[in-house]
């Protein structure tokens, strides 16, 4: 009796164990495979593009101009293909915002997943009532599937574990790179805005968008990295400096650099 009693728990165990893997890779085959989701698919060169109503005659224009900005990369990889996912009604993107949360797009794999509310035509995409420049949020998320074409699944982060200003300045790095590359002047921004807590958690660009704080915090420090000290990306992920001490050296650098221009 007892132990038809547990060989019930353990099968009815096993089976429950199945039902959860069944679900986890039916998820992950959904997650990988957005043309489950999706009515439409957009091929331009390099780019595959889901969507379910018909493209934005500026699509191309912000896709030309992420790419510009991409080629720049020391990641950048001509042969890499991309999968932009729009989000214009597809279930895809709401899938995955329930699993990692609100942001205003993802990068991972080979895939671009667009997230908040897009307008092709005066390049943003608001989320909550906040603006992020659109052609340089398409480049941040690329750079992200670069770093995993790059580096593969277990140097990159998560699974690397590397600290978010060395993971997330990059992006922000190459995506600015074109519009914002006065270091000088980046660093006179946050310290004005900081003075006056206008977002708070953010910092506002001159044409209203905005990137989180730890973001343009992880900017900064990679722009002073790359261009002041002149290392490349791939030394800077091996480099053990720590954020504190790169940031007590770019602020040291910055004081030398205004006294030198007062003068
Ligand atoms: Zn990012």
């Amino acid at each position: 009796m007892k132990k038809d009693h547990n060989q019930n728990i353990r099968r009815i165990g096993l089976k429950l164990i199945t039902t959860v893997l069944f679900l986890v890779g039916f998820l992950i085959g959904i997650v990988l495979n957005p043309t489950l989701l999706y009515a439409k698919k957009t091929t331009f060169g390099n780019y595959t593009i889901f969507h379910n109503s018909q493209l934005d005659k500026n699509f191309i224009y912000r896709l030309e101009q992420s790419k510009a900005l991409l080629q720049k990369s020391e990641l950048y990889d001509a042969n890499f293909k991309l999968e932009i996912c729009l989000n214009d009604g597809s279930l895809y993107p709401k899938l995955l915002e329930n699993i990692v949360g609100q942001a205003f797009g993802l990068g991972f794999y080979n895939k671009i997943v667009l997230m908040g509310k897009v307008n092709w035509k005066d390049n943003f995409t608001e989320l909550n009532g906040y603006k992020f420049n659109l052609s340089q949020l398409l480049a941040h998320e690329a750079v992200h599937c670069l770093q995993f074409n790059k580096f593969g699944l277990w140097k990159s982060n998560p699974m690397a574990n590397y600290p978010t200003w060395k993971w997330e300045g990059y992006p922000e790095y190459v995506a600015r790179r074109k519009t914002d590359s006065n270091l000088q002047k980046s660093i006179t921004r946050k310290i004005n805005q900081e003075n006056f807590q206008e977002n708070g958690w953010a910092i506002s660009f001159e044409d209203r968008t905005i990137t989180p704080s730890v973001y343009y915090d992880a900017w900064l420090l990679m722009q002073y990295c790359l261009d002041v000290k002149k290392m490349t990306y791939k030394n800077l992920l091996k480099d053990t400096t720590s954020q504190q001490n790169t940031n007590a050296q770019m602020m040291k650098w910055f004081v030398t650099q205004k006294i030198s221009t007062e003068e």
